[in-house]
């Protein structure tokens, strides 16, 4: 099956990045047929237009992979705002993270997001699972953070805790969520922008948006300035 093409094809239409993964392991009962979980990325923020754009993305994905008489199911770049359907039930089984690293286009970072090599936290991800025979991507399944703890260092709310992510070790706490929504309720009444967004900002991959950390980079003064 030309799983090149697939990708070539998807980035055509305006996907920064396409890999594949073998999600086997992270499938439970429902999906379990859908072992191939194939991530889309695009260098934009979550906003509704990036999603209407990843959806059109799901759906060429989908509609090829038909053509070829292969199966599929979509879960959609904001995943965890549905929940008036029964089919929405399904979208917590699988997250785009565990696609993502799969698929090797990221690990997750200190800051509990998807980090790629290129464009760091700045991206914003689709799935779509599939029982086609595509040629999977080498996985990631080991932080990249090293020793660097900028996002640690400089949470304002302590929810960073510095762990390491693993793909060994599911379960291990690398963000305190509660204490990071408990410093946006506290923004919400006097800022209309109440995530601080601070643990993206000041990541060496996700700087400027541009994305390389040998890129063009602010200073981590520069940027603590802004925020
Ligand atoms: S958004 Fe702000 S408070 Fe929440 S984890 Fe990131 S740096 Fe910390
Ligand atoms: S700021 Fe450093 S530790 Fe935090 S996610 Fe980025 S690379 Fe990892």
């Amino acid at each position: 099956m030309d799983t090149e093409y697939l990708k070539e094809y998807l980035k055509r239409k305006g996907a920064t990045l396409v890999g594949v993964g073998d999600v086997t392991q992270a499938l439970s009962r429902e999906l379990i047929h859908l072992t191939k979980g194939i991530s889309l990325a695009m260098n934009r923020g979550l906003t509704r237009d990036t999603n209407q754009l990843l959806a059109g993305l799901q759906k060429l994905t989908q509609e090829w992979l038909k053509k070829q008489g292969y199966r599929s199911f979509s879960i959609p770049p904001d995943s965890d705002r549905w929940k008036d359907k029964l089919i929405t039930r399904l979208y917590p089984l699988v997250s785009h993270k565990t696609a993502a690293t799969c698929s090797g286009l990221g690990w997750i970072g200190k800051n509990g997001l998807i980090i790629n090599e290129f464009y760091g936290s700045k991206l914003s991800w689709s799935t779509v699972l599939t029982d086609a025979p595509l040629t999977i991507d080498r996985p990631i399944t080991e932080s990249q953070c090293g020793d660097c703890d900028l996002c640690v260092k400089h949470c304002p709310s302590g929810a960073v805790t510095g762990s390491n992510w693993s793909r060994r070790d599911p379960l291990q706490e690398i963000v305190r969520y509660e204490r990071c929504r408990s410093l946006k309720g506290k923004r919400r009444h006097f800022s209309e922008k109440p995530n601080c967004g601070l643990c993206i900002t000041i990541c060496p991959y996700s700087r400027n948006g541009l994305s390389h950390p040998t890129g063009n980079r602010k200073s981590e003064q520069e940027i603590l300035q802004k925020s």
